[in-house]
């Protein structure tokens, strides 16, 4: 389901009759339809041009492009919520976003100025300041103060474990599994229910997945089935902390400890959680992150791996580095990767850093307000909440309905009112490329979730009038 398509109910093409316009007019029901050469906007029709149109003498065969309305005012997609806002008018109340093509992409209107996406990265007026010192010193490649200081500043929020940034969350896991040996013959045991970067790096690795279903509390691993798929192969555990909240994870590393299995925490998209007070990510021998656009801290494109012990850390720094001697130049140990993440790109991390803390609380604040505008709806099974032990970092504030409701449905209603939201992941064993892996003979835990949930709008951008206007659609959509 893109935004095009739901665009669509907004576009006409410049050659159709009055009668097709009039047609549209009443199936999107705001009166107004853009008219469109391919996707190039050439004209606007509201009811009221039709009006006059008729008054003009033009019939429901004549064709569009002979009268629309052809001086209208259009805006460059990149522009300013506050240019939006200055445009719109009592006499103007929608104006078509355009890319360079002139091609519309959007629509504003005092209601949404832009359809609010499920998450946009926000950066700060340092990001741009430290980038552009790395391009005017020249350090733009991947040695460099900001690397350092950024790997630095991530140890200090995680129990000053060393942190080794890389070139995104998808190496981190694999190069965390290579580093503790992990390879062909051994066997990891994942959740069914994540993104699908856990497993691949797993088969990556050269080891065998294994999966087993999630809990249906917090969408987690479920530690309860590990030791039923437990073999002498078995080398370690990949809980994910998926959309932020925290795993049972006292659990899963007691059960770790009687089997002697490694912890490899996936922690992409719980940077800030805590469970028991204490960062995820230090529990296990290795734990992950990543930087992606979409996730909560982000440097473009980037990871992090932090280590519970030196000897792994060491290993994995060399591999990120071609495997190459820390003592000898050119003189190879291992066949390593170029896993290592730029000057640049950790100077984006560094500007983010030093609002982490605020970051982390905007995202509880988003989720709070979130959580108290819907809490008595009759259509959600469950909304995302912390239990006892848990400090929750809300990436994506993502929602169960009730099975009763068609959550495809409501996702494409939202869109039409200009509120992005989005299909939760599908469970892994119900793709034919993971579904060799399957630990288990049932998921019926992931299979509910996949099929009824959806995560909302969840950007630090997001202003309370925003959240609220989102509750509103999303209650307007399930009435
Ligand atoms: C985003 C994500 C990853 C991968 O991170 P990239 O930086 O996109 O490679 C891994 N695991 C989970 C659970 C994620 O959400």
């Amino acid at each position: 389901m893109s935004k095009i398509k739901i665009l669509d109910n907004f576009l006409i093409a410049s050659d159709k009759k009055m009668s097709d316009a009039m047609l549209k007019l009443n199936e999107n029901i705001r009166g107004i339809c853009f008219v469109v050469d391919d996707r190039k906007i050439v004209g606007i029709v509201t009811d009221g041009d039709i009006r006059r149109a008729i008054l003009n003498n033009f019939s429901k065969d004549d064709v569009i492009s002979e009268f629309m309305n052809k001086e209208f005012i259009s805006l460059p997609s990149d522009s300013t919520n506050n240019k939006i806002r200055d445009s719109l008018s009592s006499k103007i109340k929608y104006i078509p976003l355009i890319n360079k093509l002139g091609e519309i992409t959007d629509f504003a209107s005092y209601e949404n100025y832009r359809t609010i996406p499920v998450m946009e990265p926000k950066l700060s007026q340092n990001a741009s300041l430290y980038v552009q010192e790395c391009i005017d010193t020249n350090w733009i490649s991947s040695k460099g103060k900001y690397v350092t200081k950024f790997e630095d500043e991530f140890s200090k929020i995680n129990r000053n474990y060393k942190a080794l940034s890389v070139s995104n969350g998808t190496v981190a896991l694999h190069l965390a599994l290579i580093s503790l040996g992990i390879g062909k013959g051994d066997e990891v045991i994942v959740p069914n229910f994540t993104f699908a970067a856990s497993i691949n790096s797993i088969i990556h690795s050269g080891a065998t997945p294994i999966i087993i279903d999630v809990e249906p509390d917090t969408w987690c691993i479920n530690a309860k089935q590990i030791e039923k798929v437990v073999t002498p192969r078995t080398k370690a555990i990949m809980p994910v902390h998926l959309y932020g909240m925290p795993c049972k994870i006292d659990e899963i590393m007691s059960i770790a400890k009687t089997l002697n299995l490694f912890v490899i925490e996936d922690c992409a998209e719980a940077i800030g959680s805590k469970w028991k007070n204490t960062p995820v990510g230090t529990f296990g021998d290795a734990a992950t992150f990543s930087f992606f656009g979409n996730k909560t801290i982000t440097t473009g494109e980037g990871g992090m791996i932090i280590f519970k012990n030196d000897k792994n850390f060491k290993k994995a720094k060399i591999l990120r580095d071609h495997g190459m001697s820390s003592k000898k130049k050119y003189w190879h140990d291992y066949v390593g990767y170029n896993y290592r993440m730029t000057n640049l790109q950790a100077a984006v991390g560094v500007s983010q850093m030093e609002q982490f803390d605020q970051i982390i609380n905007k995202k509880r604040e988003i989720a709070y307000r979130y959580s108290e505008n819907l809490k008595d709806l009759s259509s959600i099974e469950k909304l995302p909440m912390d239990n006892e032990n848990t400090f929750h970092s809300y990436w994506l504030y993502s929602i169960q309905l009730k099975k009763t409701i068609d959550r495809d449905n409501l996702i494409s209603k939202l869109l039409n009112e200009g509120v992005e939201a989005r299909p939760v992941f599908y469970a892994l064993n119900e793709m034919p490329v993971y579904k060799a892996f399957a630990g288990l003979s049932d998921f019926p835990v992931s299979r509910n979730i996949t099929n009824t949930s959806l995560s909302l709008p969840s950007s630090l951008n997001l202003d309370e009038a925003q959240i609220d206007h989102v509750c509103f659609v999303l209650k307007k959509s399930l009435s």
